[in-house]
């Protein structure tokens, strides 16, 4: 859907996955004006298909798009058109067990613009993906190295939104760590360079004992939307959940850590390594306790195995 000076994005339609036109002047493409969203469709047992929390991706690119002056579609637009897209790409939902619909929604700057300015006139689009694991390890945990030189967000900056600026600057350090043997990069905060941030697309939590805690939302992490949910269910479950600064000397003394995200579901990790230094969590051989539990019960309610006792599922048919 295209919308004008007046915001209104009502006039999405269902389209053939093709080249979409653009200009070289467009917004997006000069000032990398855009943000986006990931969402996934699970199909149940019986074959119907369900969303996850849709309404809290639409707050989101809400909120991304006023960091970066651009109107969004509404709460309820942007919920039907996600789920007008996954009915009309129903056969590519893959079978309940072997993976997931990945579905990217986007939103950008159309309109033609020399001088950097806001244009009037804005894309919001909407593409899926039949998905299986995020990582190649799946459950097996995951190795991350802690990066102090690069940082993805300053305070006041655009970290807290999902612009896709963000993502073009986490490649270099993402590339070399990888380069290097590692899953995925973990960044530390710009100013101190000492609490931990996140991960290059997951949110990040350690624990000790019955105690979960992970970085607060102060506008340099992304406010993970399975973030939030692991914090309620974990709570739901007895455990103490924190939400506050957690230096990455305590992650290395951690019992477990784990990082949550729509992609990555929840992915344990099996070590970290800072300043040369490698740090495993339970011998870098199972998954932690925790992380298992909580994995089973998110994973179960995402695909209906278990009775949704949250209200967090959207049954599609
Ligand atoms: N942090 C970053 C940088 C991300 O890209 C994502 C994925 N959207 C997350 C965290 C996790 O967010 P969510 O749980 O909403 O997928």
């Amino acid at each position: 859907a295209k919308c004008g000076p007046d915001g209104d994005f009502s006039r999405g339609e269902i389209v053939p996955f093709e080249p979409i036109p653009l200009s070289p002047f467009a917004a997006v493409l000069n000032y990398g004006q855009s943000c986006f969203e990931g969402l996934k469709a699970y199909r149940k047992a019986d074959g119907s298909l369900l969303l996850f929390r849709p309404e809290e991706n639409a707050v989101r690119i809400i909120d991304g798009g006023d960091r970066i002056c651009m109107p969004a579609p509404t709460v309820e637009q942007f919920v039907d058109a996600v789920k007008q897209t996954v009915l009309a790409n129903k056969r590519w939902v893959p079978p309940t067990g072997k993976g997931s619909l990945y579905i990217r929604p986007l939103l950008f700057g159309s309109e033609p613009v020399l001088g950097l300015a806001p244009p009037t006139e804005y894309t919001f689009l909407i593409y899926v993906s039949p998905v299986g694991n995020y990582f190649k390890e799946g459950l097996a945990p995951i190795n991350l190295i802690v990066e102090h030189n690069f940082h993805r967000a300053v305070p006041g900056g655009t970290g807290g939104v999902k612009t896709i600026g963000n993502y073009a600057s986490v490649l270099k350090a993402q590339t070399i760590a990888k380069e290097n043997g590692y899953s995925d990069v973990l960044f530390l905060d710009a100013i101190h360079n000492k609490y931990l941030e996140e991960v290059s697309s997951c949110n990040i939590f350690i624990v000790k004992g019955n105690t979960i805690s992970t970085p607060p939302i102060e506008g340099t992490i992304l406010p993970g939307i399975t973030r939030k949910s692991i914090i309620e269910l974990a709570k739901s479950k007895g455990y103490e959940v924190e939400e506050r600064p957690v230096s990455v000397d305590e992650s290395l003394d951690a019992d477990e850590v784990f990082c949550t995200g729509t992609a990555v579901v929840v992915s344990p990790v099996g070590s970290i390594t800072y300043l040369g230094k490698r740090v495993e969590y339970g011998g870098n051989q199972g998954v932690g306790v925790v992380s298992q539990q909580l994995y089973t019960s998110l994973t179960s309610l995402q695909t209906g195995h278990a009775e949704d006792l949250m209200g967090w599922t959207m049954q599609l048919n």
